[in-house]
């Protein structure tokens, strides 16, 4: 990280200015002669900044900017900030919306795929446009705030639906609202009754930690349960301001998670990795999701193998503390939600016993009692039996089905009663 006094673009910075994050936001570097000011660039990264101008915004907050190398084009916080030519490569496999967020969407601004919570974008901007952006359909094509009406039917949503029990607040990053419009939004989520939680989705903690003011955390911590989730992805990010700024809310009583992106020459290292979520730890930040990166339009040259993010899993369970392991996920094309993946731990099982291999390669079993069935009848279980609501694998288990097929089998196409067995 380098001091900002020392950089000639912010020489003349006051601290009081520099810790200001409204500051922050209207500073941020925008263009190629900002750039230019604060880190040396290639022919090539010149060129891709250039060209990804014409149609992708760029913004990086003076603080995220210290935090690049000035000379090397491989650190991982530049390849996070700065545009890059394959950002303009459509690949065959690319999707806008690869995971169906406009289409699974009751409401604009609103997805609801689970069965209890949603995820809700209150705004399209951010501090700083992270150039791996799985929304960048919608994120980073303008800049600007929605008006009050804008969210009016999201909200009319969530209150006629009252299965929705948890709301993920995110966009774009709502830390970028003011504190009074975040507590409007807030406030009308929590005067909904079956509203459980309120979880907010935010890269400032990682892009301008200037953002996370006492005012803020008085203004969240009125409003419990508030969980926070952010978005580190390398042990770089991790600054004397953030961990503050982690401090301010984990006082405050938010409980806080980390969601990163496994990426291609930014964090594709169990070492790396470690680091990170070890850190995150002491910060008392829970990781809580490593995503796959999606298959997004233009952000190929950042996604990595599978495989890479088993090693990565291998090399943490076990091998650090269970708290610091967050879960692998892919988010499954077509809207099928998340999909964690885990390296085999159960190798082999008969009707008695199952054998299993640890981190360091032991393999052990465990002995099911003679009465292995499990047999519950609580109220819950009871109505789940009685329920028409098909509820995925658990229908198997409450035999409700013996069977579920693809709706275009040919076989079914030749059957008697031509259609699916129920
Ligand atoms: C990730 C996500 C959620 C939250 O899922 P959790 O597993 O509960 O964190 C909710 N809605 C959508 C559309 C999501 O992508």
């Amino acid at each position: 990280m380098r001091a900002f006094k020392e950089i000639s673009l912010w020489k003349d910075v006051s601290e009081e200015k520099w810790h200001d994050w409204h500051w922050q936001i209207a500073n941020r570097i925008t263009n190629l002669t900002q750039l230019k000011q604060v880190i040396n660039l290639t022919k090539e990264e010149e060129r891709g900044i250039h060209d990804c101008l014409k149609s992708l915004r760029m913004a990086i907050t003076p603080y995220y900017a210290t935090l690049m190398s000035p000379s090397d084009p491989k650190c991982p916080v530049r390849l996070q900030a700065v545009p890059t030519e394959p950002e303009l490569v459509r690949n065959s496999d690319d999707l806008d919306d690869p995971t169906f967020e406009d289409i699974d969407s009751p409401a604009p601004h609103l997805t609801h795929r689970y069965p209890d919570r949603v995820l809700f974008l209150a705004t399209d901007q951010c501090s700083m446009y992270c150039r791996h952006c799985t929304r960048r359909r919608l994120v980073g094509s303008q800049d600007g705030a929605y008006g009050p009406e804008e969210l009016e039917a999201a909200f009319q949503y969530l209150q006629k639906t009252p299965q929705v029990r948890d709301v993920v607040v995110s966009g774009g990053d709502p830390l970028t609202l003011s504190t009074e419009r975040l507590e409007q939004i807030i406030k009308r989520l929590r005067a909904i009754p079956h509203m459980e939680i309120i979880r907010i989705g935010t890269r400032a903690p990682v892009v301008m930690p200037q953002r996370i003011t006492d005012e803020l955390c008085d203004m969240l911590h009125q409003y419990h349960p508030i969980w926070l989730n952010t978005h580190f992805n390398n042990p770089k990010e991790i600054t004397a301001e953030s961990e503050q700024a982690l401090a301010k809310l984990a006082d405050a009583g938010i409980p806080l998670g980390n969601q990163s992106v496994l990426l291609k020459g930014v964090n594709d290292c169990p070492n790396i990795m470690k680091k990170l979520v070890q850190t995150l730890v002491k910060n008392r930040v829970r990781p809580y999701y490593l995503y796959q990166c999606d298959r997004s339009v233009g952000i190929q040259h950042f996604c990595t193998s599978v495989g890479k993010g088993i090693e990565i899993m291998e090399s943490l369970r076990g091998h650090t503390s269970g708290l610091s392991i967050p879960t692998y996920v892919i988010e499954a094309v077509g809207g099928g939600g998340k999909c964690p993946v885990l390296p085999q731990y159960l190798i082999s099982r008969n009707d008695r016993k199952v054998i299993l291999r640890n981190f360091e390669g032991v393999i052990s079993t465990y002995t099911e009692p003679e009465d292995n069935r499990s047999v519950c009848d609580c109220e819950d279980c009871q109505a789940e039996r009685a329920k028409k609501e098909l509820n995925g694998l658990r229908n198997f288990y409450t035999d409700r089905k013996i069977m579920m097929e693809p709706g275009e089998l040919p076989r079914a196409k030749r059957r008697k009663n031509a259609g699916p067995v129920a």
